[in-house]
């Protein structure tokens, strides 16, 4: 798979070695927190009964439930009327204490690649991984999108020229100055971007933003921070998860189609706001960061039923 990068920017995690054997298998061989629920044919009833508090009738809750069941009908009756778009890390698979640590359940490479036949190839990651990452835990042969709309699978349209850049030494230096002087934090290079994590440190969170601020200020470089679920990276200013959905956009088979944009987190927001300015959708999964009670999606669990859900139309 061709790698390439444009100048880029938006949030979220790192990397990691885990993959997945991406074979289909029975729901009986899976734990429970992976067995499929149709979402399709659940009635209300369905729905209460797996909850201790049951989302009341009416409720915000419940309505968003039955819109992402409902336009699942609707995606399987007309796939060539909607492209997908997907974040990963907290999405479709779950958090882990270091991201090369998440867990690739084994049906979902086999799921997402149905999906995306369903689709016609409209279908596409978009994360804040890297590329390579992408490929090593979902497998090649997916149109992805890396380092939030830094890095894409194909070449940009023309405009958007290819950025080699790794950030500058001296932001590198700095940061891990100041991730040194915090036990706990996690530097992660990923090249155009650095992310420092601090899941492990949470109350080191308010001295390394004033920290990662300063140094960019200190250097004068045209780069900003964005925060994430338990990270903040430093990046080049200019694209986003937005920018990298308004990318595929133009191309074939995502243009003129109606895009779903399926994330987590303060970064997904920006492609959100992409996807439903071209009248489509941008739903929340519940995490750090979605927190109402209203999300479309209480879990990645819940994501990856709704692909199950989506993959096995095509059966
Ligand atoms: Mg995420």
């Amino acid at each position: 798979m061709a790698r390439y990068r444009c100048h880029g920017v938006a949030s979220e995690a790192g990397f990691g070695t885990h993959t997945a054997s991406g074979h289909e298998v029975g729901q009986e061989h899976l734990p429970d927190d992976e067995r499929i629920e149709p979402m399709l044919t659940k009635s209300k009833t369905d729905t209460d009964s797996r909850n201790s508090e049951p989302p009341l009738e009416g409720s915000p809750a419940a309505s968003e439930r039955e819109m992402v069941a409902s336009l699942a009908l609707d995606v399987a009756r007309n796939p060539e009327g909607f492209a997908i778009f997907t974040d990963f890390d907290g999405t479709l698979v779950d958090i882990a204490g270091r991201p090369e640590d998440v867990v690739v359940p084994r049906h979902l490479r086999t799921d997402i690649r149905r999906v995306r036949a369903l689709l016609g190839g409209a279908l596409a990651i978009v994360t804040g991984r890297t590329l390579a990452e992408v490929g090593r835990f979902l497998g090649k042969g997916l149109d992805a999108s890396g380092l939030h709309g830094i890095e894409f699978t194909f070449a940009p349209a023309a405009g958007q020229q290819p950025r080699a850049g790794d950030a500058p030494r001296e932001l590198v230096e700095g940061v891990v100055k100041i991730v040194t002087a915090d036990p706990g934090l996690r530097l992660e290079n990923k090249g155009a971007i650095i992310a420092v994590h601090y899941r492990q440190a949470p109350a080191a969170h308010g001295r390394l933003k004033v920290g990662l601020l300063d140094l960019i200020a200190t250097l004068r470089l045209d780069y900003q921070i964005k925060e994430g679920r338990a990270v903040i990276e430093v990046m080049p200013r200019g694209q986003s998860k937005g920018t990298a959905l308004l990318e595929f956009m133009q191309r074939t088979p995502f243009a003129g189609r109606r895009p779903i944009m399926i994330g987590d987190d303060r970064a997904d927001e920006d492609a959100f706001a992409v996807a439903r300015e071209a009248g489509g959708y941008g739903l929340r999964v519940a995490g750090e960061h979605f927190n109402r009670g209203d999300e479309p999606f209480a879990h990645a669990r819940e994501v990856r039923a709704w692909f199950a859900t989506l993959a096995g139309r095509m059966a």
